[in-house]
């Protein structure tokens, strides 16, 4: 199969051409602008088996993209490339719709275009799988979870820009016969996490004995899944998912932000030993504009259908994610030094952009 994964030089996507890349009859094209979210390092592990090519290319670039298509005749398309960091969002909302929404449209007219010049064989078999979130859903109570069926509610820039994708993914179904699938995933976390979300910016501000930020109260819940349980899930939705169907991941490991932070504390301190108790660095900062309250997700559909399971649990992922960024300090200190220190983003209410 020649499978063509967009945003591949990203958090996940690299996660999934590594895992792709395990069966020996792929061949992968990685197509992705390289934003300051991608990470050349994971690429370079991906691309060395020569099994692998990557296109520089921007996904809102119509006659690029359909140049790829051309080119590399993918008999599958695993969507991943956004901007996908929330704070962002709400400093510079123009990027986001750029890339998400208008990316994703011209995703699907080329990916439409292609297929429809497909023969009959290799149009039965073309997926377009289009990756989501879950906050889509907006922002739960104490209690409930997202199901496929729930309605959308979007709260942030970055939560909307993606919920106008799913819509636009699920009409190139509906309308035109696209054979598209869509996979709606809670929170992730682990290795080569770009170190501007919660869980790698705390583990590096503890071992740098920075301040630990955490939003408000700490009392946001999210739902954690291991970046290689997500990578599982989506090649089972991609080979198993039925076309038109959205199917819902999730880790089922609920935890309050304030729990995260603490338990990487402990694990730093275990780890990596210093002179103080990291939880000493946790420092209560002005909440985010908009900040969604609890994620759950209920992931019963793909459970049951198509047999996908979370196989690590917060715990040991956690411990390995820590482990891992201890053993790639070259990598994160270059990260810190040249694109991002860990500067507060995200307070404007305004657009920036
Ligand atoms: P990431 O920010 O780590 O990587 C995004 C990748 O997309 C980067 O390699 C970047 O260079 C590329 N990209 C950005 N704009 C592009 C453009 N215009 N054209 C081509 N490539 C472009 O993101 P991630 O965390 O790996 O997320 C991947 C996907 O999974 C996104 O669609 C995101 O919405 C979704 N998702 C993420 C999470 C999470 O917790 N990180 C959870 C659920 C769903």
């Amino acid at each position: 199969m020649r499978l063509l994964v967009t945003g591949g030089a990203g958090f996940i996507g690299s996660a999934v051409c590594r895992r792709m890349l395990g069966d020996p009859n792929i061949s992968l094209i990685c197509l992705d602008k390289m934003t300051y979210a991608a990470i050349p390092e994971a690429v370079a592990e991906f691309t060395a088996g020569g099994r692998a090519v990557v296109e520089k290319v921007d996904v809102a670039d119509r006659a690029e993209v359909a140049r790829v298509f051309r080119a590399h005749r993918p008999d599958a398309v695993m969507h991943l490339a956004a901007e996908t960091h929330v704070d962002r969002s709400i400093d510079g909302p123009g990027a986001f719709v750029q890339t998400n929404i208008v990316g994703t449209y011209t995703m699907l007219e080329t990916a439409r275009e292609y297929w429809r010049g497909l023969d009959a064989s290799a149009r039965a078999v073309f997926r377009f799988h289009h990756i989501s979130t879950d906050e889509v859903y907006g922002s739960l109570g104490p209690t409930g979870k997202f199901a496929e069926g729930t309605r959308y509610d979007p709260v942030s820039p970055y939560s909307a820009s993606k919920a106008a994708a799913d819509h636009l993914a699920s009409a190139w179904h509906r309308t035109y016969g696209l054979p598209v699938v869509i996979s709606n995933c809670s929170n992730n976390y682990g290795p080569y996490q770009f170190p501007e979300k919660l869980i790698p910016l705390t583990i590096l501000n503890a071992l740098e004995g920075l301040p630990l930020p955490v939003y408000g109260k700490g009392e946001n819940v999210r739902d954690w899944l291991y970046v290689e349980d997500h990578a599982a899930a989506l090649e089972t939705v991609l080979r198993r998912g039925r076309i038109g169907e959205k199917y819902n991941v999730g880790g089922g490991a609920e935890r309050r932000n304030i729990e995260v932070v603490r338990a990487i504390c402990d694990l730093v301190d275990e780890l990596a030993p210093g002179p103080r108790p990291r939880r000493e660095l946790i420092a209560f900062v002005p909440d985010r504009p908009g900040h969604d309250l609890r994620y759950a997700i209920d992931a019963g559909k793909i459970q049951s259908e198509l047999g996908w399971t979370p196989s690590v649990s917060f715990e040991q992922g956690l411990r390995r994610t820590v482990q891992w960024y201890l053993d790639h300090a070259d990598w994160w200190r270059g990260i810190r030094a040249r694109l991002y220190r860990g500067e507060r983003l995200g307070l404007s209410p305004t657009d920036a952009a």
